[in-house]
């Protein structure tokens, strides 16, 4: 199998940089519906452009290439281990041409290997089959809309929704209640994969397995099918829309399965997938390698283009901020404000937060009036200059154990990220005067634009995702989305969704 490493690094590199059809036209739709001119509407634009540019230039559609996922199918007289030998030999030279970000970090040690390989990483499930070809399908499934992903026990109680118990109503409030609890965190507007029964882990593992189903098939079980339909509705009257934003759109996808369960136990499973909704697959000659078909692509059909206009159309009311940002400037700004970034600023997320908590400041870094990126670049090194391949916003609840006594201690004034802050984090905003700021969560082509150099980098043993890089930007858009005067668009549009949901409870 000479060309097999070749045809699976071709599929990496497709998966990562080119959404396919189906969630192309799902986006699009989703572009149509939504309100002109929303908060909602313009983060679908800034979408819909990274979408175009990610496979212009070849590069992430997201910078969370999440952990790769193989489903390969094998004929009788393949050998799995050549195929997963071949396998982990094409994750990590696509790691090597950025086209996966360093994902895989020891759970123990906390050390990133650098090129995706590690203990069960990548997943990789095997099964026989009678074909004579090769399948193999790959998802990545990035940690945002991963840590949303959640398993209800029935009966049980929800939030909003009441008791739901072991009857499909019951499947259907965990459902409503699981696209509620994601809000903009996984990258809304996104999509589902359910399983109904089996057993714990089984169960995740066939909810994401129903991501492989494309977003316009029918369930061929007529109760399931019904079951999508009517969720598909009543899920975009929720309101939470792109981003968490408040908006029509808020769901793009839901595929079921139901698995059989034991009498004692009642499972639902539900894998969360975000807008960057990165999923082919490919058949494969078993002689040689070779890839012989594509598939959820129609060859005969042209990678539709998904922006209409400029990415982010500007109204000439956004506001410019010039690092380092003073205290009345950011007092002035209230949450709805499109602002405009020139200027430096330091990336820093997880492993950056736990050490500034108890460590004093990398040399030369200085976050007096600063803004604070939730970020985990794709970056490359070449010619002893480091380049952005992909940059958009992690996360930012993760931070939110440290993120108060950061803005205190070393005077930030604007942190920015996606999915919005805790209450912690409101009062320090408050208290030290400044803001949240929220990026388009998955725009990393976008974003990865508007950085025009790499200034420096720190703690770069924590690995790149997690080193603190200093970098120098030019008008970075972003939306004041929590202020320093108690305002949380995120804890706003999570009061209203809730009483949405409590609506539909009634239905
Ligand atoms: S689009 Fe958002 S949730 Fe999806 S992988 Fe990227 S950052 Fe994570």
């Amino acid at each position: 199998m000479q060309f097999l490493v070749e045809s699976l690094i071709e599929l990496i590199t497709q998966t990562s940089t080119n959404l396919p059809p189906d969630v192309r036209a799902a986006m699009k739709e989703a572009l149509g519906a939504e309100t002109p001119h929303t908060q909602a509407s313009q983060a679908l634009n800034i979408i819909a452009s990274n979408i175009d540019m990610a496979k212009d230039d070849e590069g992430p559609i997201c910078q969370d290439t999440g952990m790769p996922t193989f489903v390969v199918h094998t004929p009788v007289g393949v050998s799995q281990i050549a195929v997963k030998k071949a396998i982990r030999e094409a994750v990590a030279e696509a790691t090597k041409r950025g086209k996966l970000r360093p994902n895989s970090v020891d759970s123990l040690t906390g050390k990133n290997s650098g090129n995706n390989l590690g203990v069960e990483t990548p997943v990789i499930h095997f099964d026989q089959w009678e074909e004579d070809e090769i399948e193999v399908k790959l998802i990545l499934k990035g940690g945002g809309c991963e840590n949303k992903n959640i398993q209800y026990s029935l009966p049980a109680d929800l939030e909003h929704m009441g008791k739901a118990g072991r009857t499909l109503e019951g499947v259907r409030k965990c459902i409503l209640h699981a696209v509620w609890q994601a809000q903009g965190q996984g990258c809304a507007p996104g999509a589902v994969g359910v399983c109904i029964g089996s057993d714990r882990a089984h169960g995740y593992d066939l909810a994401k397995g129903a991501l492989f189903r494309t977003l316009d098939d029918a369930n061929v079980i007529p109760e399931l099918a019904a079951l999508e339909d009517s969720i598909m509705e009543e899920a975009n009257r929720l309101g939470i829309g792109a981003m968490g934003f408040g908006g029509k759109v808020s769901l793009i996808g839901c595929k079921i399965v139901a698995a059989n369960r034991l009498p004692a136990s009642f499972f639902v499973s539900v894998a969360y997938e975000c807008w960057a909704f990165r999923r082919l697959g490919v058949r494969i000659e078993a002689g040689s390698g070779a890839i012989t078909q594509w598939l959820y692509r129609d060859p005969a059909r042209p990678v539709e283009r998904m922006a209409t206009g400029a990415g982010f159309p500007l109204s000439g009311r956004e506001i410019i901020l010039r690092p380092p940002l003073g205290e009345e400037q950011i007092r002035a700004l209230k949450v709805g404000d499109v602002v405009l970034i020139t200027g430096e600023c330091y990336t820093g997320r997880d492993a950056v937060h736990a050490h500034l908590v108890k460590s004093p400041l990398p040399e030369g870094v200085d976050l007096r009036g600063a803004v604070l990126y939730h970020c985990g670049p794709v970056m490359l090194e070449q010619n002893g200059a480091w380049t952005v391949k992909a940059a958009g916003p992690t996360t930012s609840s993760r931070e939110e154990p440290y993120q108060a006594d950061i803005i205190k201690n070393f005077g930030v004034r604007a942190v920015m990220g996606k999915g919005g802050m805790g209450k912690k984090t409101l009062a320090a905003l408050e208290e030290n005067g400044a803001v949240y700021l929220n990026a388009i969560g998955g725009a990393a082509q976008y974003y990865a634009r508007a950085i025009d150099k790499v200034l420096g980098v720190s703690l770069l043993d924590f690995g790149i995702p997690e080193a603190m890089w200093r970098l120098h930007v030019h008008d970075f858009v972003a939306i004041v989305t929590m202020d320093a005067h108690g305002n949380s668009l995120h804890a706003d549009v999570e009061r209203e969704t809730g009483r949405h949901l409590a609506e539909l409870q009634k239905v």
